[in-house]
């Protein structure tokens, strides 16, 4: 028997298994589709939210290094919430609209009109028939569909029950996991837009932006406690989709396998400062040979994507990396001491 046939066998008999959280682009292009339906309803009200409270938002990670006010600031996001035709959705398209899910998201609020992009880039929530969160580059979306926002709540529903975390520790795990999977479609809508180079998987690349900017520019409400237990929700998600066993086509896949993209997370975490983290490594959620190697990858990345986004930051807020890295530090001592303020009562 030829070896092709034996893979076509084998893959027969293994069924297809990948794909089981989107991502993919082959979904990309049928969702594009079937949102365009979909979408009609939602927009003129989403257009007029947006419209009442563009004025109000400008960028506040970079505000203090603004170079004048005359200079050019970059593109504004869109952001459009869609009604859903099911009713289970609906508790998920309240939840979405009635907080402003979208433009709330710190990192997105953080780099919303900061960048040059040849086209804004529209966040969208809806109702996709399937659990997916997906970047559609024919309608430069990023989209986050409210059947993932359902799974998200009953995992962490089913994690609180096991930690007696209650309904907050599901709500949390639901909004972490939101902002990772966005930030990661981010990625790829920049990566697209841009034109940024990568070498390597690009699922790993933007992976690897969506935990430095979580790392970067979490809220300045949230200390680096808060930040941390958001990654590693992040990362518990990539566990709960893996199985262990994987079929041919988990293994061609575009994307790392569950747990690898699990250790990566933990090692860009551990490396991003060893002696705060040593946790990670010692409670056995990174080996040690892994870990060993993790402050120069943590470093390396983060630097990374930030040279590759500097040339495309606006006039207004452009400096160098030295200034940038100086600001990302700064900010982080601000976050932790607005949450670490004590008082007796
Ligand atoms: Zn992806």
């Amino acid at each position: 028997m030829s070896q092709r046939i034996l893979i076509i066998l084998l893959s027969l008999a293994l069924g297809a298994v990948s794909g089981a959280f989107g991502y993919s682009l082959v979904a990309q292009k049928r969702r594009a589709v079937e949102l365009s339906i979909a979408r009609a309803e939602g927009r003129a009200e989403a257009e007029k939210a947006v419209a009442d409270e563009m004025a109000a938002l400008k960028p506040v990670v970079f505000a203090k290094a603004a170079n004048s006010e005359t200079k050019a600031g970059g593109v504004q996001f869109g952001y459009e919430y869609i009604k859903p035709r099911s009713p289970e959705l609906e508790p998920f398209y309240k939840m979405a609209h009635d907080g402003d899910m979208l433009r709330k998201l710190p990192e997105v609020h953080a780099i919303d009109g900061m960048l040059m992009l040849p086209r804004p880039i529209n966040y969208v929530t809806a109702q996709c028939n399937e659990v997916n969160a997906f970047y559609s580059p024919e309608r430069n979306e990023v989209v986050m569909c409210y059947e993932t926002m359902k799974t998200l709540l009953d995992r962490g529903t089913e994690l609180a029950k096991e930690n007696g975390g209650g309904d907050a520790y599901a709500q949390r795990y639901l909004d972490a996991n939101v902002r990772f999977i966005l930030l990661h479609e981010t990625g790829h809508a920049l990566i697209s837009l841009l034109e940024i180079p990568i070498t390597g998987r690009e699922e790993d690349a933007v992976d690897q932006l969506a935990t430095t900017l979580m790392q970067r520019f979490a809220g300045m409400d949230e200390s680096t406690g808060v930040v941390t237990e958001n990654l590693r929700m992040a990362s518990n998600w990539f566990l709960v989709r893996s199985t262990g066993q994987y079929s041919l086509d988990a293994y061609a896949d575009q994307h790392a396998l569950g747990e690898q993209r699990y250790f990566n997370l933990q090692c860009l975490l551990y490396g991003s400062d060893p002696a705060r983290y040593l946790s990670i490594v010692t409670d056995g959620d990174l080996p040690e040979a892994r870990a060993k190697g993790c402050p120069e990858e943590a470093r390396r990345i983060s630097r990374s994507w930030l040279r590759l986004l500097l040339p495309y930051v606006a006039p207004k807020y452009q400096m160098t990396e030295e200034k940038a890295n100086r600001l990302f530090e700064q900010r982080e001592r601000e976050r932790d001491r607005n949450t670490g303020v004590q008082y007796v009562r």
